[in-house]
């Protein structure tokens, strides 16, 4: 049996399985079978992680995160947790594969998911004009005419990378001020490439099996016009990823886990959450950083304790499989 089980390997999940493993918790990482390393992946350069004053790109950030955890002996499993039971001293986790799990204690890290827009033909044009990554689809878009969704940070710096291969960006917000940084929004204003379309929002996407353009609502005075486009990139923010837990661990009214006050602690003994999946406000590589710590630091402390939470399911979990004993 296992001490700890991470599911999720955004900076978080990574972060929690370097503190686990230096405390000798031999951490098991479900990394995920398709998006290892989280949201950074699908960002450039990353300029506010402190110890990088040159900036580092996202998904070399990552690998170090998991080098480093590697390192103090972190296993990663590229998988995804498909079934979990939470009940009792032992922990059961099911990937995707059919292996079965068994751990003492499990850290949430999943983060969160992409933010739909939810009109018609969303999903049957994705990937054929609409992307939710300006990192891995941009490429595709040289010279051509396209459009980003939102205000926040996300929209700001996908239109600026884009501009990088597309001739005009638009910047479609729903209202007529972004909430992205100062610095951000700057660097978006001062790019001759980018058009911002304010008050507006998709009402429609157009196109035969390849996005040609869309109808935008001014929703100021309600009027509808055709836009043109080859692509339209949707940077309207994330929901945590939480379809694991649904009717297993509490949640907030926003839709994260709940975890009580500044711990990690879930509301079942031994499930501890960190990151995005917990956090409707910060939302930084960093913080989820931070949150990770604390959530090794928790399951490290539950699992010196374990004893007098769970002690008759301890001693036969324990005595079934001696060699098992931590
Ligand atoms: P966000 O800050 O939640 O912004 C989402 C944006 O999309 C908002 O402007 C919102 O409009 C708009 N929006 C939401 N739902 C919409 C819908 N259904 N239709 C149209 N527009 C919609 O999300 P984010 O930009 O992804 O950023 C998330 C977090 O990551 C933030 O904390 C951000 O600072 C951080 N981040 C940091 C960096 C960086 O520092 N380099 C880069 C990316 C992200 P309203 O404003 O009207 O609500």
């Amino acid at each position: 049996m296992l001490d700890v089980i991470i599911i999720g390997s955004g900076p978080a999940g990574f972060t929690a399985a370097i503190y686990a493993a230096r405390a000798n918790l031999r951490p098991l990482i479900i990394a995920s079978s398709v998006e290892v390393g989280g949201e950074l992946m699908n960002t450039t350069e990353v300029e506010n992680f402190p110890g990088f004053p040159e900036a580092i790109m996202g998904p070399d950030l990552m690998a170090k995160m998991q080098q480093q955890a590697e390192r103090f002996g972190a296993e990663v499993v590229y998988d995804d947790a498909a079934e979990l039971d939470l009940h009792g001293a032992v922990k059961r986790v099911t990937l995707g594969s059919g292996r079965v799990e068994e751990t003492r204690s499990l850290i949430f890290a999943t983060g969160s998911a992409y933010r739909k827009l939810n009109i018609p033909r969303e999903d049957e044009l994705s990937g054929h004009g609409l992307s939710w990554c300006a990192t891995c689809d941009g490429f595709f878009f040289r010279e051509k005419e396209i459009a980003v969704v939102g205000g926040g940070d996300s929209a700001m710096e996908e239109a600026t990378f884009l501009t990088k291969f597309a001739s005009k960006v638009y910047l479609i917000h729903r209202r007529d001020e972004f909430r992205a940084s100062k610095i951000m929004q700057r660097r978006a204003f001062d790019n001759a490439k980018i058009e911002v379309i304010w008050n507006s929002e998709v009402a429609e996407l157009k196109g035969q099996g390849q996005l040609s353009g869309v109808v935008l609502r001014d929703l100021v005075t309600r009027d509808t016009r055709e836009l043109a486009l080859d692509g339209l990139f949707i940077a309207i923010g994330n929901d945590p990823r939480t379809h694991l837990i649904h009717g297993k661990l509490d949640l907030t009214s926003q839709g994260t886990i709940a975890v009580d006050g500044r711990s990690s602690r879930t509301s079942v003994p031994g499930i501890f959450a960190a990151g995005d999946v917990i956090d409707p406000t910060y939302r930084q590589a960093v913080t989820a950083a931070a949150s990770g710590t604390v959530a090794a630091l928790d399951a490290e402390h539950y699992l010196a304790t374990l004893d007098d939470v769970f002690p008759t399911l301890v001693d036969a979990a324990t005595t079934a499989s001696p060699e098992e004993k931590p």
